[in-house]
């Protein structure tokens, strides 16, 4: 029998490998930019035509190529980034696979012109299909200009594959945005059909966002910074409010070189935890700069995943940098559990409304006592809830308020101008900016109250109210087991218990949220949630204490506010770690911005 094992013609190796590396006229931007700038050109411009589809071309002012480079940059694995493995190890240029030109000029026609600034002429060299057609010389400019047209001409299957123009520019667009984030000491430039979309001035990187996505981020911009030994971080996350539903503004770079990273992404989901409205994706623009040993690049062809050794120290590093400028901005609602609460807390706040439900008189309230109630609790942060919830407004533009609220008798301008009023006896209506909220009275003061008396466990920080006359309870002999697993924690929340004397105990002072009529309720339902299953570490039964304590105190469905309880919700609510989620993991509120109003009335 024959051998039938050959080896590839190099055309066809470099069509094959094309395939991975040039998927779309977007990868040849990308290629052809980080080029530019590995050749430390610092003016780049990229010129299109009909989306990529008919011409990619990168004109640059770097160090261009002599005769024979030019020639040997379009054979595969020619490059001249790295000469030993171990310089895989210690990148710092972009490129290093020598595959990039091998790739694009075996799918489409490539025309350059090159010049380094010690020789006099440049070099001019056609190709298509991978084949050199011409080769000669010509006067031009020092520097690199690439021009490829007809992508995927002699690959008809994957031409047909490419999307309508619209969807590849938005490609081409978004790799631009990440070479010229990444490089805002250099200057870009994007023309489209002979139209300019972008011209972007050399700056900082504040400059660079501003003159990209327009000034309207200028004031949305937080910074970061942060050094560890395992890494740097800086660069800028975007306010709560400018959040969006769509993706789009999420970038990170490594060394200057765009990375996707769902690992790290997370990471600064969960700092951004309970500011963020469901299913919105905060903005940012993070720089790490790392070892080049402690990371591997050289896990995909195009380079956009990371491997890195040291990834959860730099999940908790970034998480931990990010709560840092979200804290200091005071964006973040100032809660903390880690926090000495007390530190927070103006003392005018803490006597300064009514509650709901009716709050009995506090014997033991003491001014000067580290004690703390609702109003305390939520004082500083009450202050920014406007702001975390006017990103469910539209944040595109200054739109006007609502009108719609203005002339109802009911309705109420608080001194911050937001509008409130109750619908049903359940629903807590308010607006602000350009949104409308209707929020669920029981579920939100659940919400609440649940983060006090958490709170108050962790800082041991309730206050209680004495009793007049003493409240007897009888117990069964299983719930006398649970009480005595219990009654620390009762303690800490504000509960205040005479001996044991077999199954009955004495109930000598409550907490200050609680009325005396619902005092025997509290032990009932604890006493039922605990019927199913009893959880064995303290936190699971801080957790069940704080529901169960939530779920008996919060404001019912169909009890009538006053207006200053409703603005105290909602001041309260949005304090909170979470605003979404009730502690039984139930929706607290919708909210209804411009478009969707406008869509209502299509
Ligand atoms: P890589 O970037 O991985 O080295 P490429 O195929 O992208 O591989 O490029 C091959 C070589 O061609 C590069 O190593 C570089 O020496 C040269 N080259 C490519 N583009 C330019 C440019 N714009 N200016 C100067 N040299 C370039
Ligand atoms: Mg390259």
């Amino acid at each position: 029998m024959e051998d039938i094992i050959a080896l590839l013609p190099d055309h066809v190796a470099n069509q094959i490998a094309a395939g991975e590396v040039v998927q779309r006229p977007a990868s040849v931007v990308k290629e052809l930019l980080e080029n530019a700038i590995d050749a430390k050109a610092t003016k780049i411009q990229l010129i299109i035509a009909d989306a990529g589809k008919q011409l990619i071309q990168v004109v640059d002012n770097g160090i261009g190529m002599s005769a024979t480079d030019a020639r040997l940059a379009y054979e595969r694995h020619a490059t001249s980034k790295i000469k030993a493995s171990d310089d895989l190890f210690a990148l710092h240029t972009k490129g290093f696979r020598g595959e990039a030109l091998a790739s694009i000029a075996a799918v489409a026609q490539v025309e350059m012109h090159t010049r380094r600034s010690a020789d006099e002429l440049a070099t001019k060299i056609k190709i298509a299909g991978g084949e050199v057609k011409t080769q000669e010389l010509l006067v031009a400019p020092v520097g690199t200009s690439i021009a490829v047209s007809n992508l995927f001409f002699n690959v008809p299957a994957r031409r047909n594959f490419l999307k309508s123009n619209t969807v590849e520019l938005r490609h081409i667009i978004d790799e631009f945005h990440r070479v010229a984030i990444a490089h805002p000491d250099l200057s870009f430039s994007l023309v489209q059909n002979g139209t300019e979309l972008f011209d972007l001035p050399v700056g900082n990187l504040r400059q660079r966002l501003v003159h990209i996505f327009g000034s309207k981020i200028d004031d949305k911009l937080v910074p970061v910074e942060e050094t560890t030994t395992v890494s740097g971080i800086q660069g800028y996350i975007l306010k709560p409010e400018a959040a969006k539903r769509t993706r789009g503004m999420q970038f990170f770079f490594v060394n200057d070189r765009f990375v996707k990273n769902s690992f790290l992404h997370h990471a600064i989901m969960t700092a951004y935890e309970g500011l963020l409205i469901d299913g919105a994706y905060p903005g940012y623009f993070l720089f790490f700069s790392l070892e080049p040993h402690t990371i591997d690049i050289n896990i995909h062809p195009t380079k956009t995943e990371v491997k890195f050794e040291n990834e959860q120290s730099l999940y908790a590093i970034l998480r931990s940098a990010v709560k840092h400028s979200l804290g200091l901005f005071q964006i973040a609602p100032t809660l903390d559990f880690d926090r000495d609460p007390n530190l927070d807390v103006p003392y005018q706040q803490k006597d300064a409304s009514t509650k709901a439900p009716k709050i009995e008189v506090d014997r033991n309230f003491n001014p000067f006592s580290s004690g703390n109630s609702t109003q305390a609790f939520s004082s500083k942060a009450s202050a920014q809830w406007e702001s975390l919830y006017q990103e469910i407004g539209s944040t595109e533009s200054a739109a006007a308020p609502l009108q719609l609220l203005s002339d109802d008798a009911t309705s109420v301008e608080s001194q911050k101008g937001q509008k409130v009023f109750q619908l049903m006896n359940r629903y807590v209506v308010s607006a602000t900016g350009a949104a409308l909220l209707l929020i669920d009275q029981e579920r939100a003061h659940q919400r609440v109250l649940y983060e006090l008396f958490l709170s108050n466990i962790t800082h041991s920080s309730s206050t209680s109210q004495q009793l007049l006359f003493p409240i007897e309870l009888e117990l069964s002999a299983q719930q006398q087991a649970h009480f005595s697993t219990f009654a620390p924690l009762l303690k800490e929340v504000g509960f205040s218990l005479g001996d044991q004397e077999g199954k009955n105990i004495r109930l000598l002072g409550i907490p200050s949220v609680c009325s005396e009529n619902k005092a025997l309720r509290v032990f009932e339902e604890l006493f039922e949630s605990l019927a199913s299953e009893v959880p064995k570490d303290t936190f699971s039964q801080t957790d069940l204490l704080a529901k169960s304590l939530a779920k008996t105190l919060s404001i019912k469905r169909g009890s009538e506010l006053h207006t200053e309880e409703q603005l105290q919700l909602i001041n309260d609510l949005f304090a909170c770690k979470e605003t979404q989620l009730s502690p039984f993991n139930r929706q607290i509120f919708v909210s209804l911005n411009k478009e969707e109003l406008e869509k209502k009335f299509n």
